[in-house]
C-alpha cells in the first residue's frame, strides 16, 4: 500500500521559503492499495495537485474520506481537475450532519463564492454519509471511522488492505482536559479542572475508540500541530502535540508515526526539530509528513520515496 502526502499544513496554506520542504498545503492525503483504489483523505489545497495527477494517470473513479468540513481541509475541492472530466466519478464520505452532505459541499461553490456549480461539474458525485463508528469496504479496503476530540466533531479513518493498515486521526485534542463537541469554547478553560462525571465518560470513550482504530496499525497519520506549551495555551482549539500521540500510538502498539498538520507558523528547520525529539522520546518509528513524498507502506516496516511526483 502506498501513501502520498499532497498537503500536510493545517489551518491554511502557507507557500514559501520556509516551508518548502514539508510544504504549505492543506490536508490531502492519497492511499493507494494494491488493488488499485483510489482513496484520498480530506481536500485541502493539497488536492488540486493530486487532482493534476490523477487526471494524467487516468485515475477516474476516487473515493474522498473527509474528517470535517473545516475550511482547511475542504477549500481545494473546486479545484480537484477530475470533477471536470465526463466519465470520472467521485464518491465523498463524512460524517452525517443535520444538512444532506450535497447541501452541505454545494454550499461551497455557490454564487458569489464561486462561478460553477458542485451540481454543474461533469463528474459523477456521489455522497455517503457516515454515522460514528460506520464499517465499510472501498474495493478491497476495509474502511473504519472513530469520532475525535475537535469542535463540532471530526472523525478518524483506518485503512486496512493487503495485509497492512493506515489510520488518519486529524483533527483531535487529546482526550483528558476538555471535551468538544457541538460548539466553539471562545475562552481558555480553566485546565485545574479535570472533566468529570458524563464529560469524563464521553472523553473516555473517544479515547478507547481512538486507541482501538490504532491498534497494531503499521502507519499512523496524527494532528500535531502544537509543541506542549501552544497546547496548554489553547487546548480549546482542538488539536494535539507529539507527547499526545505518542502516548496513543504506543498504547495502541502502532508501528510508526507520521506527524502530521503542521502549523501554519513553522519552519522547516523547526519541524525538522520536532520530529528529531519525538523520535528521541520513542521506540515507534516516527515521520514528519512531507509533501512529495510517497510511502510504502510493508508489514516488515514503512519505506520512504523521495520526490515520486
Ligand atoms: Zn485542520
Ligand atoms: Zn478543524
Amino acid at each position: 500500500m502506498l501513501v502520498r502526502f499532497w498537503g500536510v499544513r493545517g489551518s491554511y496554506p502557507v507557500p514559501g521559503e520556509s516551508t518548502v520542504r514539508y510544504g504549505g498545503n492543506t490536508p490531502c492525503v492519497e492511499i493507494r492499495p494494491d488493488d488499485g483504489s483510489c482513496i484520498i483523505i480530506d481536500a485541502g489545497t493539497g488536492i488540486r495537485r493530486l487532482g493534476q495527477y490523477l487526471t494524467a494517470s487516468h485515475v477516474d473513479d476516487c473515493h474522498l474520506l473527509i474528517s470535517h468540513t473545516h475550511w482547511d481541509h475542504i477549500q481545494g475541492l473546486p479545484f480537484f481537475s477530475p470533477l471536470y472530466n465526463e466519465g470520472a466519478a467521485l464518491t465523498i464520505y463524512a460524517r452525517q450532519r443535520d444538512v444532506h452532505l450535497r447541501t452541505l459541499f454545494a454550499s461551497q461553490t455557490e454564487d458569489p463564492y464561486f462561478p460553477i456549480s458542485l451540481s454543474d461539474v461533469e463528474a459523477q458525485v456521489e455522497y455517503r454519509e457516515l454515522m460514528e463508528g460506520a464499517n465499510f469496504n472501498i474495493g478491497n479496503s476495509q474502511v473504519r471511522c472513530a469520532r475525535l476530540n475537535h469542535p463540532y466533531i471530526a472523525i478518524g479513518y483506518r485503512i486496512d488492505a493487503d495485509g497492512v493498515s493506515v489510520a488518519y486521526v486529524s483533527d483531535t485534542a487529546p482526550f483528558d482536559r476538555i471535551l468538544l463537541g457541538y460548539e466553539f469554547i471562545s475562552q481558555r478553560p480553566d485546565m485545574t479542572d479535570r472533566p468529570t462525571g458524563s464529560d469524563a465518560a464521553e472523553l473516555a470513550a473517544m479515547r478507547q475508540g481512538v486507541v482501538e482504530l490504532c491498534r497494531g496499525c503499521d502507519f499512523v497519520i496524527y494532528d500535531t500541530m502544537f509543541e506542549m506549551n501552544e497546547y496548554l495555551d489553547c487546548p480549546h482549539w482542538g488539536h494535539s502535540a507529539p507527547a499526545h500521540a505518542l502516548e496513543v500510538v504506543e498504547e495502541a502498539g502502532s508501528k510508526a508515526l507520521a506527524l502530521f498538520h503542521h502549523a501554519p507558523g513553522r519552519s522547516d528547520d523547526e519541524q525538522d526539530a520536532i520530529v528529531e525529539r519525538t523520535q528521541q522520546q520513542t521506540d515507534v518509528k516516527v515521520f514528519g509528513a512531507a509533501e512529495r513524498k510517497t510511502y510504502r507502506i510493508a508489514s516488515s516496516g514503512t519505506e520512504v520515496e523521495e520526490g515520486v511526483v
